[in-house]
């Protein structure tokens, strides 16, 4: 590659490692929830990075944070602790239900901080006999070998074996499936409150509550991941507050650092006691830049009552959906928590959720699928009115020339 050779989408194959299959839009700038191309070409963004960019692109918030903190002080490694971090820590703790936080840089490493703590703790406490993993078919926590092997998606392990062992899954929202495989020798059970990329499905509550006491009888800790469902999404700061079950750890990442990368693991004193000094680490974990911006996030949702306001926003997208589905009939069933928000394809359409996502950019329109069959929205949290409205129509238009092309 020269140094003229135009940056299109070619280059890609020349230079990555084909694991993704990005589109041929290239982005460059983004303010809100708009995007814009190589080509000046404008797009309103429903998908939000995968449910990273809770406010948006460019939140001027942020960007002057990140700014401010970039002047002082970027990084220091965990040989020392930092004013950010501290505050964040404070401000978590504060907020949930958590006493103690572990800081990372991504989902994954969070995840996989709170796979090693259960353990951690069992061992501690029960000795190294109690150290099975319980998890669900169809979740997902994550692309290390240890979350991919927890996560319940077979496909995503396939070719990385010999797999971490010590992991049962069960059926979602199946309480009996639970009861069949946990025992006292399950350290723990980890669970999506909602089910992100397993095709945005929520938790029966009574199914959660189960859990817990499931947990309780067995002497096993309760993980939520809520990576994807996390800081707002869900209407609640974190899910677990909306179904009032208690985690006795948490993870969060994605919207945490709005597009900045950052994650946590949130848990209690007591079980943060089997995380002693050299147990764990990171070295940009907890690092300042990171921290300041996850902070001024989190003052910036309290301030401005964003995660008041998701209910309504919530209902403006499922009552359009709902409008554009009574017209064309594509899906069978539209599912969502808050700004997570998932279209069901119905029997005549099976498989093809992604041709809608295709149609929806050729009209200028970003959202998301998850897995074959599901078209997925994890737009800003504070995506204007305007901007819903504009992006339904696109989306009426997408849906209409794919029912068009289909027949
Ligand atoms: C995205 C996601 C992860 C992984 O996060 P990364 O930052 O990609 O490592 C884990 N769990 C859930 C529920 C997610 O949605």
């Amino acid at each position: 590659m020269s140094e003229n050779t135009p940056l299109d989408r070619s280059v890609f194959d020349q230079v990555m490692v084909p694991n993704y299959a990005p589109s041929v839009v290239i982005p460059v700038k983004g303010a809100g929830s708009r995007v814009w191309d190589q080509n000046g070409r404008e797009y309103i963004d429903f998908a939000g990075g995968i449910a990273v960019s809770a406010l948006g692109h460019t939140h001027p918030r942020l960007v002057s944070t990140l700014k401010e903190q970039a002047e002082k002080l970027w990084h220091v490694s965990n040989v020392m602790t930092n004013e950010p971090a501290l505050r964040l820590a404070s401000l978590l703790t504060e907020r949930t239900f958590a006493e103690r936080v572990f800081f990372a840089n991504s989902g994954a490493e969070a995840n996989e901080a709170a796979f090693k703590l259960v353990r951690k703790y069992a061992h501690d406490h029960y000795g190294e006999d109690k150290n099975e993993i319980l998890s669900f078919y169809s979740s997902f926590h994550g692309r290390t070998l240890f979350t991919v092997s927890v996560g319940g998606q077979a496909k995503y392990t396939e070719g990385f074996e010999p797999v971490p062992g010590g992991i049962t899954h069960a059926n979602y929202n199946d309480l009996a499936s639970v009861e069949a495989v946990i025992s006292d020798k399950t350290c723990a059970v980890v669970i999506e409150p909602v089910q992100g990329e397993g095709g945005v499905m929520p938790a029966d509550p009574e199914f959660l509550k189960g859990l817990r006491a499931l947990c309780d009888k067995h002497n096993a800790l309760l993980v939520f991941d809520e990576i994807q469902t996390g800081v707002g999404r869900s209407g609640e700061l974190y899910a677990y507050m909306k179904y009032g079950v208690m985690p006795d750890i948490l993870t969060t990442a994605k919207s945490l650092g709005g597009g900045f990368p950052v994650a946590a693991m949130l848990t209690t004193e007591s079980i943060a006691q089997s995380f002693g000094i050299g147990t764990h680490g990171s070295t940009y974990g907890g690092n300042p830049l990171a921290c300041a911006v996850a902070e001024a996030l989190l003052l910036e949702l309290e301030e401005k009552k964003v995660i008041e306001q998701v209910p309504e926003k919530n209902a403006r997208f499922v009552n359009a959906l709902e409008e554009i589905n009574a017209e064309f009939q594509v899906f069978k069933e539209i599912r969502s928590c808050g700004l997570l928000i998932g279209c069901e394809m119905n029997e005549k359409y099976q498989g093809k959720a992604k041709d809608i996502m295709a149609k929806a950019m050729e009209q200028g329109l970003m959202a998301l699928i998850a897995g074959p069959n599901v078209l997925r929205l994890a737009p800003s949290l504070i995506i204007e009115d305007k901007d819903i409205d504009e992006g339904m129509a696109l989306l009426r238009t997408a849906v209409r020339e794919f029912v068009n092309t289909e027949v």
